[in-house]
């Protein structure tokens, strides 16, 4: 049998994509097809990003969080979490360390955590942004009001990553408790675009109950909203979640999705992400040979790596943030790409 690959060319040249397309691409077992999808993504990340890989290192800030979504393991109910957060202080010496590594964006990400006031988390962005000028902030802290947003923007926040997790209002609820909104979700991305933040939104792949169909809403969803960067990462376990015994999500579709996703927004940032890391052991390596141009390595502190549990087994939680580095560097020079020392903002030409 010989492969049609005309739709990839389709695709490509006009940078849409139709549900069957999409079903063809996702569902079909065909290795020919899937090495083309491979090959026309990678071409097209290196044509835009060359062989550099950015990197942004992540600092998981807190833990605690008033939201009760089904999938994440420091969901509000997880009484087995033992809950921290880092001070002002201890971010800043985060930062310190990641800089000598070479990172020139450093992410806050954490739960919901109330702590994080809008005075705190400004004082805490402007003082990262006073020692490490030539540095982009990113935030990923949830879902704050318009206001709040603003100021932190005011405060020197560059760029804000927020993922959808599912674009279709129905599969939302069944991912979320009645209290959380799709529609609040979206409105919280389009306010920070509006709000000059570079946006990042994304989802996971297999998550329970997801559809061809779903994925398919998440695509026009991204088309309307445009961010800068698309998050995408299997769907992981958790032991104590109400999803623990949900499967996890397929690492070979999350690839497959991820060069789709670079066929259709050729310039987007799309990271390798840790949970593809963690479902296959070359996952990063090979998400970054279906399309995708950047990394996250983790650069809390050691203390609380294993606190910072979204799913079971969750890589790199042993390894200092100098080891993170330097493995990924060997990694990426593996396969012919290297890390870059560069704030890594999106290309617009
Ligand atoms: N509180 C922030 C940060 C959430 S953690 C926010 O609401 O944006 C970052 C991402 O990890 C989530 O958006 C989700 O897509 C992903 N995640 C959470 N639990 C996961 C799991 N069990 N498997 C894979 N990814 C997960």
């Amino acid at each position: 049998m010989t492969t049609d690959t005309s739709l990839i060319d389709s695709i490509r040249t006009r940078r849409d994509i139709d549900a069957v397309q999409l079903h063809t691409l996702l569902e079909q077992a065909d290795e020919h097809l899937v090495a083309a999808l491979r090959c026309a993504a990678q071409e097209q990340a290196v044509a835009v990003y060359g062989h550099d890989i950015y990197v942004r290192g992540l600092i998981e800030i807190s833990n605690i969080c008033r939201n009760n979504c089904y999938y994440c393991g420091i969901r509000r109910d997880n009484r087995k979490v033992q809950r921290y957060r880092l001070d002002k202080e201890t971010i800043l010496a985060c930062c310190r360390t990641g800089y000598e590594l070479g990172f020139r964006t450093f992410v806050l990400q954490g739960g919901e955590d109330a702590y994080y006031d809008d005075s705190r988390l400004c004082d805490i962005v402007g003082s990262i942004k006073h020692h490490h000028p030539d540095c982009a902030v990113t935030l990923s802290l949830g879902e704050r009001s318009r206001e709040s947003y603003r100021l932190l923007r005011e405060a020197g926040a560059d760029r804000y990553l927020l993922r959808h997790e599912t674009a279709d209002d129905s599969h939302y609820r069944q991912l979320h408790p009645d209290e959380l909104s799709p529609v609040h979700r979206k409105e919280c991305l389009f306010n920070l675009k509006e709000l000059g933040y570079q946006v990042g939104a994304g989802f996971m792949v297999g998550s329970p109950h997801q559809t061809v169909d779903h994925l398919m809403s998440d695509i026009r969803f991204l088309q309307e909203l445009q961010p800068d960067m698309i998050g995408i990462g299997p769907f992981l376990s958790h032991s104590d979640t109400p999803f623990h015994d949900q499967p996890d999500g397929d690492s070979d579709r999350c690839l497959r999705m991820l060069a789709i996703l670079r066929l259709l927004f050729p310039k987007v940032l799309l990271p390798a992400t840790t949970a593809l890391g963690t479902a296959d052991p070359l996952g990063r390596e090979k998400g970054i040979l279906y399309g995708g141009n950047v990394l996250m390595p983790n650069l809390s502190p050691m203390a609380v790596r294993k606190k910072y549990m979204l799913y079971d087994n969750k890589i790199c939680t042993g390894d200092e943030a100098a080891e993170c580095r330097a493995c990924l560097s060997k990694r990426m020079e593996m396969i012919g790409y290297r890390i870059v020392v560069d704030r890594g903002d999106v290309k617009k030409i």
